[in-house]
């Protein structure tokens, strides 16, 4: 995390009874057994790494994340604040050096091909593994085919390896209504399953993981023994398609509160007169006298381009339009309708402003993306402050 923050930047606040209520409604799926993860990749989110995982950290079984520097930032941080070592494991791509490394601090990493036998050869430290299996994905992961043979390293080496879990991730659960493909990747995933229980004797029980945000919420039969929550734990679903399930499968959709907000004070307000134009390449030109209001965000801080022209952002509970073009650093608004004099404002970029919401999914649309991208490209430079 920076330690220097520009006090001129924009800030993202975080609602921690948010994420209190989204592991909430995220423990109620889960039987007392199965376990709640937390994935913190990508900057939690972008919600800050820090911040994030000291509110989800003492409510959930494990933290998931993609990068081992996250894992060892977060040892640090327990060591600092004398708190007892959660469980991690990292998803994603480790060099031998890191893995010994995760051996050391208690890390738990993830296999995902047969060059993990290096590993081995080189003698390294022992190192607790959750093998990953692509069910269906196409991304990490062994396939089932000659699964015996290309897993045998992790038999012949006891001594680098403690096999403690098998892990997969779903292709098709947030874009469809009907779950035919995820229950083929299950099923594929419980015959993996077989194939490892087989090939690594004397073994102690495989915590078994496949689901994420959505399929925790649609599809009981992934739950197995952990799941994986990303995006709905910050309080965002998955897609519409998801929510739409959800609905048809509970009595009362389960709540999901968006625990972050974007906000930002005004650098300088002036006046533009009918006719004259705004930002670069001139595609807005006022068509009366207006008031306006400059921003400092842009682009670099996550704030997309293709909101050019076309988004709005929230002034004393008023929309107030983008005008032109979002530079790297800069945005211009219309406050005349929001304001009646020239003193300086906050605006909320995402999040809530009397009556009215930017959600990250409006945001999406207008940028023709996804909400997980949206919250997840807010730069890492923004002060994260928690609410
Ligand atoms: C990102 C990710 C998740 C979480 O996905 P959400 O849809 O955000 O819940 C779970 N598992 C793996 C392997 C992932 O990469």
């Amino acid at each position: 995390m920076r330690d220097c923050f520009s006090d001129r930047a924009s800030w993202i606040e975080l609602d921690k009874v948010a994420f209190e209520n989204n592991v909430k409604s995220y423990r109620s799926e889960l039987s007392s057994s199965q376990k709640l993860g937390s994935v913190l990749k990508g900057n939690a989110y972008g919600h800050g790494l820090c911040q994030t995982w000291s509110i989800l950290s003492p409510l959930v079984d494990v933290l998931f994340v993609i990068d081992p520097c996250d894992a060892f930032s977060i040892r640090d941080w327990e060591t600092k604040q004398s708190k007892a070592r959660q469980r991690i494991v990292v998803l994603g791509a480790v060099s031998w050096q890191e893995a010994a490394q995760c051996a050391a601090q208690g890390i738990e990493v993830v296999i995902d091909g047969p060059h993990w036998k290096e590993y081995a050869e080189a003698k390294h430290p022992k190192l607790k593994v959750h093998v990953h299996m692509d069910t269906g994905l196409g991304r990490e992961g062994f396939t089932l085919e000659n699964l015996e043979q290309k897993i045998s390293f992790l038999k012949e080496n006891p001594t680098c390896f403690e096999v403690v879990g098998v892990m997969s991730h779903f292709a098709d659960v947030e874009d469809v209504t009907h779950q035919e493909y995820a229950l083929d990747q299950l099923k594929n995933f419980e015959q993996a399953t077989d194939v490892l229980k087989t090939t690594l004797p004397k073994q102690a029980v495989l915590e078994r993981h496949i689901a994420q945000s959505a399929s925790t919420m649609i599809l009981n039969a992934s739950h197995c023994d952990l799941s994986r929550v990303g995006i709905g734990l910050y309080g965002l679903w998955p897609s519409s398609e998801t929510k739409i399930s959800a609905k048809v499968m509970h009595a009362q959709l389960p709540t999901l509160k968006p625990a972050l907000s974007w906000k930002c004070k005004s650098q300088l307000i002036k006046h533009v007169s009918a006719g004259s134009c705004v930002g670069y390449g001139c595609t807005y030109k006022a068509p009366r006298d207006l008031r306006v209001c400059l921003l400092p965000v842009g682009y670099f801080d996550g704030y997309p381009r293709l909101l050019s022209n076309k988004a709005h952002v929230l002034v004393n509970g008023h929309q107030c339009k983008v005008l032109g073009r979002v530079m790297m650093n800069h945005i211009v608004i219309d406050i005349t309708d929001a304001t009646k004099n020239d003193d300086p404002v906050v605006a909320t970029l995402l999040g809530t402003d009397g009556n009215e919401r930017i959600s990250a999914e409006q945001m999406a649309a207008w940028a023709e993306t996804i909400n997980y991208e949206i919250v997840t490209r807010i730069g890492p430079h923004l002060k994260r402050i928690i609410k």
